[in-house]
């Protein structure tokens, strides 16, 4: 069964060495286990439903608090402390679009908020209730998953949005496809969340970012339906499809989506390098993506991270045989790791492993096979399993992201870090931060920072540790030229931002756009986009 406050599956588990924990405390200090508010307390706690009985809506306590916080840290503070916040007043499951229409009927005449909820997986607040007088309908879309279209000609294929990743990939892998998708949130996320959140995968370097797999689908809003043919290309002005990716659930409930899909590759490789430094790893991966080398993943650690990795993964022996190897080559305490993935048929793989291997080495990489690469894969949707660990040895993790041109790249990089790493000075605690490459682009790349330090003992103060930190981070992200959100979104967390990137004028624009759709502000309120002033 899916945990309810915590990661995952609660039959999966991420345990961690004795080394690697002495590592923790070397590192950040000792700590006290994160409290754990058991399920039944809470539940307890549920307050009365705010809305009338409907036959499509569950007013059942256990459904709505499984579906009122996602997986930020602000979200696990609350769950975990039972201190959950506010609840919807009921969750609906429609299995038509013609439930979504009845159910957006109902809320329009209850005056209550709607919140379209997919996988649950945001990281930015996206799915939680907001404040406000409105009771609140979520409206869960995983009984919509079927593939209902799969034209092979034009490798196209229609889904229902509640489809997780695992489930999509097994109906179209069965027909010889694949979407190529591939968030770390891969077990859980919808594809309706992927495009309500402007998602990135893993592999997007070959399969492409989800606006690029994202093909058209139909939209139904508190206004009406919204239908987006699947056409190859069009000059017919703005695309509307660019207006429903990234919408947070704020224009109305994607319903299905017609998806570009690939036939499945022949070969798929995932090769480490290491690095002597940061600055060689980005000058190595610059080249890589600007000579247009067809590789699927470029994923470059910095040295902290590097360290840290190796440290957790617990296998000693042969990290320190891999350790004195480098050395040899001149690799050492800076070193940063390099996982190369290339996906294709034979021929081509052959040759975009030979390019990438000769241009890593001109910048100094040493090549030390696929064992890594293989490691990663085997582990990559099992990661976030750690964060289950390492809440209960008392350290809370965050992660954040932003992507910024190659030229403001290494000096942001540092500038977030210092501001991570000194944010709790005043309160006496160590923040280990560290950060790496995670998609690359012509022009530039993400850049993915990872938090860790000690819970407090009451949580309302590990929730003001978070707050600074947040708050440091995306003030460095900006001052550095970065954006507020390379793939997670806006959701409630990055709205203090939102403005300085899309301007005063750009978000009059967007408010337009969801007053067209949806009138009376039902749809998602308090996300994406501040209220007007005088709202
Ligand atoms: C461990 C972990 C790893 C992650 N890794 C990645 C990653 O590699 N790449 C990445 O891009 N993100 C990642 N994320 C963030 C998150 O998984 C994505 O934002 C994902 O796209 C959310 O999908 P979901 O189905 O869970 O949506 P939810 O969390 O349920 O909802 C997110 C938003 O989308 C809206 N929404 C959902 N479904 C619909 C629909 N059918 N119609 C209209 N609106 C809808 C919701 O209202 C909400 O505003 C990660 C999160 C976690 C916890």
């Amino acid at each position: 069964m899916r945990r309810w406050n915590g990661w995952g599956s609660d039959q999966v588990d991420f345990p961690i060495t004795a080394s690697a924990k002495a590592y923790l405390v070397r590192i950040i200090g000792s700590a006290q286990p994160g409290p754990s508010a058991r399920y039944e307390d809470v539940l307890a706690s549920v307050p009365r439903a705010e809305l009338p009985a409907h036959p499509l809506i569950s007013r059942d306590p256990g459904l709505r608090l499984k579906h009122a916080r996602g997986q930020s840290l602000p979200d696990w503070i609350a769950l975990r402390s039972g201190a959950v916040g506010r609840i919807p007043d009921a969750v609906a499951f429609p299995s038509t679009e013609k439930e979504v229409e009845e159910l957006l009927v109902f809320a329009k005449k209850a005056r209550a908020a709607v919140i379209p909820f997919g996988g649950g997986t945001s990281v930015v607040g996206h799915i939680n209730p907001a404040g406000g007088a409105s009771p609140v309908l979520t409206i869960v879309l995983s009984r919509m998953f079927r593939i209902s279209w799969l034209d092979e000609e034009s490798h196209l294929a229609t889904f229902g949005a509640g489809v997780t990743g695992p489930h999509l990939e097994a109906q179209l892998r069965a027909r010889g496809f694949t979407l190529g998708h591939f968030p770390q949130s891969f077990e859980y996320s919808t594809l309706g969340g992927w495009i309500a959140t402007r998602s990135s995968g893993q592999q997007s370097l070959y399969y492409g970012r989800i606006e690029d797999l994202f093909a058209g689908g139909t939209v139904i809003s508190p206004e009406g339906r919204l239908e987006l043919p699947p056409f190859p290309a069009s000059a017919a002005g703005p695309d509307l499809r660019q207006i429903v990716l990234g919408s947070e659930g704020r224009l109305g409930i994607i319903t299905q989506a017609t998806m570009r899909v690939t036939v499945l590759a022949e070969r798929e490789r995932f090769d480490g390098v290491f690095f002597p430094d940061w600055d060689q790893g980005i000058s190595a991966l610059k080249k890589m993506v600007q000579d247009s080398v067809p590789l699927s993943m470029l994923r470059l650690t910095d040295s902290d991270e590097t360290r840290t990795t190796l440290a957790l993964a617990g296998h000693e022996r042969l990290i320190r045989l891999l350790e004195r190897l480098l050395r040899g080559r001149g690799v050492e305490e800076g070193k940063c790791l390099l996982l190369v993935g290339i996906t294709g048929e034979t021929e081509a793989v052959r040759k975009a492993r030979r390019r990438a291997l000769d241009l890593a080495q001109a910048h100094g990489g040493v090549y030390v096979g696929r064992r890594m690469g293989n490691e990663w894969r085997r582990s990559r949707f099992r990661t976030p399993y750690l964060r289950n660990t390492l809440w209960d040895l008392g350290y809370a993790v965050d992660t954040l992201e932003s992507a910024f041109i190659w030229k403001d790249l290494p000096s942001a990089t540092e500038a977030i870090l210092s501001r991570l790493r000194n944010g709790l000075a005043a309160e006496g605690e160590k923040v280990h931060a560290f950060a790496h490459i995670s998609r690359v682009y012509s022009s530039g790349a993400s850049l993915y920072f990872t938090c860790i330090f000690r819970l407090a003992a009451d949580p309302g103060e590990t929730l003001a540790r978070w707050h600074k930190l947040k708050k440091a981070a995306s003030l460095a992200i900006l001052a550095g030229g970065g954006t507020i959100s390379h793939q997670h979104g806006v959701g409630t967390d990055h709205l203090p931002y939102i403005e300085q990137e899309k301007g005063k004028l750009g978000l009059q624009a967007l408010q337009a756009l969801a007053n067209t759709l949806d009138p009376f502000g039902i749809m998602n309120p308090g996300k994406l986009v501040p209220p007007l002033e005088g709202d």
